[in-house]
């Protein structure tokens, strides 16, 4: 119990500093940026001082990214709003839909329209992008994805507007024992350069700030391969419409 509480404050630490770091290097950052796009585009640089610019340019834009998905989630100058998960999901999905085809991956949506809840749009939209990225990049070319918006009653009390389930599963690689314990770690990666190891840290804090939870089922055996990864939203009656309360309190991991 003890050892939990610290790793979770210990996470938390990490969420803050990542975020006031991310800040902080954020306009130094787009400087170097345009300074780079510059001199790329500056045509008369030798063909060896061009290579090195455009290096330089694409390890910028890799410090970019990280730096843009820690600090992302991490504003409290906002009001929540409601928002509906039919249309983000299916806004994420349409975006992705070039890189489905390119990974040759046949994908199946099940979308349950209308289910609103209270909270921040851009966000859960960029926990379901991440989630997504980590199936198509765990799938080999030709397999599958099932991507399914749900509603269910509570079982044990049917008065309760129940819960929002949306999950994604991926025919992928799947997750082994030692990996699964770490999944949600800052900089966890098995993806090596390619990977930046913030996607699940990231999702976890968006779903946590929404009160929602995330659960992971996944196999690596070569008979029934793959993950599915679901994030559950409890609903919260409110007027006509079932909505998720969400908190202002920012955790990260658990
Ligand atoms: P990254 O994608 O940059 O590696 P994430 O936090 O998104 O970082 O994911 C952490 C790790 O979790 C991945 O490196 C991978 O090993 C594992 N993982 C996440 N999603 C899946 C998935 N759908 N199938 C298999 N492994 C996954
Ligand atoms: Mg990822």
């Amino acid at each position: 119990q003890e050892e939990r509480l610290r790793k979770v404050e210990k996470l938390a630490a990490a969420g803050q500093l990542a975020a006031s770091l991310a800040h902080e290097i954020n306009n130094p950052l787009a400087a170097v940026t345009n300074a780079l796009y510059i001199l790329q585009n500056y045509s008369e640089l030798p063909e060896e001082t061009n290579s090195l610019v455009n290096t330089a340019a694409s390890e910028i834009a890799r410090v970019s990214r990280i730096v843009k998905q820690s600090l992302s989630y991490y504003r409290v100058d906002r009001s929540p709003k409601e928002v509906d998960l039919a249309q983000i999901l299916e806004e994420s999905l349409r975006i992705f839909e070039e890189k489905f085809r390119k990974s040759d991956l046949q994908v199946r949506a099940r979308i349950r329209p209308h289910i609103t809840i209270l909270g921040f749009g851009d966000e859960i939209r960029q926990a379901i992008d991440n989630l997504l990225l980590n199936a198509v990049e765990a799938t080999p070319k030709g397999g599958r994805l099932a991507v399914s918006l749900r509603w269910s009653r509570d079982r044990k009390d049917e008065s309760q507007p129940g819960i929002a389930r949306l999950t994604i599963a991926d025919t992928g690689l799947g997750i082994s024992r030692e990996q699964r314990s770490r999944l949600f770690e800052p900089f966890f990666t098995t993806k090596a350069e390619k990977g930046n190891g913030l996607g699940l840290w990231v999702v976890r804090g968006i779903v946590t700030k929404h009160e929602g939870s995330i659960r992971i089922w996944s196999s690596t055996r070569e008979s029934c391969r793959g993950t599915a990864v679901s994030i559950l939203w409890p609903l919260q009656q409110k007027g006509a419409a079932a909505v998720a309360q969400p908190v202002n309190v920012v955790a990260h991991g658990k």
